[in-house]
């Protein structure tokens, strides 16, 4: 019998179709790989009867010819996206048991796909974070492990989403990317995963941490998987006042194996200082399998990359302090009496945000308080620009980008807790192309000498999601990367 948790969509597709499996064996598997991988804490909620309520429906509807796109096959969904009548927390405590009424843009596109709904994945809180240790749930595990044997973090700030890929628990998965919080997590997970240009996909309905970054996307075992997805989750939403109205093109059709001519651009900017020596080399590998492949390799400069963290810690933590003003103990989740409104209000949100979010919320409110509204925030708008106008004028000499996805492979559980400048180091090469709001993807091209995970980020311009998933596609077939990991090991430790 086919080991139904290892396929990849492409694959169950075609035994759904074949009649080899239905639906229904399917989601079985993954709620009993869910269940048995319960240690890795992917999930917030697991939704096992609703998962099988789906997978009936959607043998029904193969049984009588209507099968849809992406019928029968499981995913989890990020817990920042709104689900009808299933909690949503985006993992704060201020948000515990609260259920929408209504479905978010991108979920509703996903189950009129036909996709199956695991659970909802854990996250930072507020998708805050780059390592899945802020979740009010508890932090969780990656299924791979190094020799130390230390638990290791699956990256942020969609770390459930990616682990649950990663651990054969969910064949695909959900995420969003505010300065890298899918292709982080994908390359500490050695999985696809791929943030679209800002507006490709609709934010209605996904809790909002900084709007003029948020985007969601997706992750996948392969690059095919990831675009199949994506393109389930994409299109024009009148909801959301910053979706395109744009047509989105055949993603999977982009993959047609050929990069010959095509100009790939290095930025020299991204040898940051520091850099560990695996991460040099794994990306002049990527750079030599590229070139094999047919691709002009060309140098280039992206002189304002150094300002984009410091640029995005302005903005990202001003646009969440306004975004999370909402949350008061009056309409949604957590409330805290005090003896007036204003002790109800200081009390519930005391109580309700953890550390992370109530930083950033400070350092928000400061950056846009008077007198410092035009030094801090105004200014970083304009760097931003810079920034964007970089890659714009890269763009005139190459057509995507290649880069590492990040400075190095996943660290333990612990690690960089207490130094959150050093944290946000990991975000280094992800966040500028989040500022210009670029499409990117992050592919898993080997694995280092402690047996983690590595991958490599590609970029294109916006709305070039296809010649990203080309470059993707053509780096996965020669990086032939197929570990997988041990989550039994993992288990039983
Ligand atoms: N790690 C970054 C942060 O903490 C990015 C998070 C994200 O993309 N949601 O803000």
């Amino acid at each position: 019998m086919t080991n139904l948790t290892n396929l990849t969509i492409t694959e169950a597709l075609k035994g759904l179709s074949a009649k080899d499996f239905s639906a229904m064996d399917i989601t079985n598997a993954h709620i009993d790989a869910m269940a048995a991988a319960k240690d890795l804490n992917c999930f917030i909620t697991e939704t096992p009867e609703l998962a099988l309520e789906q997978a009936k429906a959607s043998d029904k509807r193969r049984a009588s010819g209507d099968a849809l796109a992406l019928d029968g096959i499981p995913i989890a969904m990020k817990d920042l996206f709104c689900t009808k009548g299933v909690q949503t927390t985006a993992a704060s405590h201020i948000l515990e048991g609260f259920v929408p009424q209504y479905e978010s843009t991108v979920s509703q596109k996903l189950l009129d796909a036909g996709t199956i709904t695991l659970g909802k994945a854990n996250l930072d809180e507020f998708a805050m974070g780059s390592s899945n240790t802020s979740s009010y749930f508890g932090n969780v595990i990656s299924p791979w492990r190094d020799d130390s044997g230390a638990d290791l973090v699956p990256g942020g700030s969609s770390g459930g989403s990616a682990a649950a890929v990663a651990a054969r628990i969910s064949m695909a998965a959900t995420g969003t990317d505010t300065g890298g919080s899918i292709r982080q997590p994908a390359a500490f997970c050695g999985i696809t995963g791929m943030k679209p240009t800002y507006g490709r996909c609709s934010r209605w309905g996904v809790v909002a941490f900084a709007s003029s970054l948020d985007q969601p996307g997706a992750f996948g075992r392969s690059v095919e998987d990831t675009a199949l997805l994506l393109q389930a989750m994409s299109g024009h939403d009148p909801k959301d006042s910053t979706s395109a109205n744009l047509p989105v093109p055949d993603f999977a059709a982009a993959l047609t194996g050929d990069i010959k001519g095509l100009k790939i651009g290095i930025p020299k900017e991204y040898r940051v200082d520091g850099m560990p020596e695996e991460i040099e080399t794994e990306w002049q590998k990527g750079i030599d399998m590229l070139k094999n492949a047919g691709a002009e390799i060309v140098d280039i400069s992206l002189p304002h990359t150094k300002y984009a963290l410091p640029v995005y810690y302005v903005i990202a933590p001003a646009e969440c302090s306004s975004n999370l003003a909402r949350y008061d103990g009056v309409r949604y989740g957590l409330r805290v009496e005090g003896e007036d409104l204003n002790a109800t209000y200081e009390n519930t949100r005391a109580e309700g945000f953890g550390d992370e979010v109530k930083r950033r919320i400070m350092i928000g409110t400061y950056a846009l308080s008077s007198g410092y509204y035009d030094a801090y925030y105004i200014k970083a708008q304009k760097v931003r620009r810079l920034i964007s106008q970089d890659f714009m004028s890269a763009f005139e000499k190459c057509d995507a980008l290649l880069t590492p996805t990040a400075p190095s492979a996943a660290f333990a559980i612990g690690e960089n807790e207490d130094d959150p400048i050093k944290m946000y180091l990991n975000d280094v090469f992800t966040v500028p192309a989040s500022l210009a709001g670029l499409p990117g993807m992050s592919v898993p091209t080997s694995l280092n000498a402690k047996g983690l995970p590595l991958g490599l980020q590609i970029l294109g311009r916006p709305w070039d999601e296809e010649t990203v998933l080309r470059v993707g596609g053509v780096l996965e077939s020669a990086a032939n990367f197929t570990a997988i990991p041990n989550i039994n090991a993992k288990i039983a430790a």
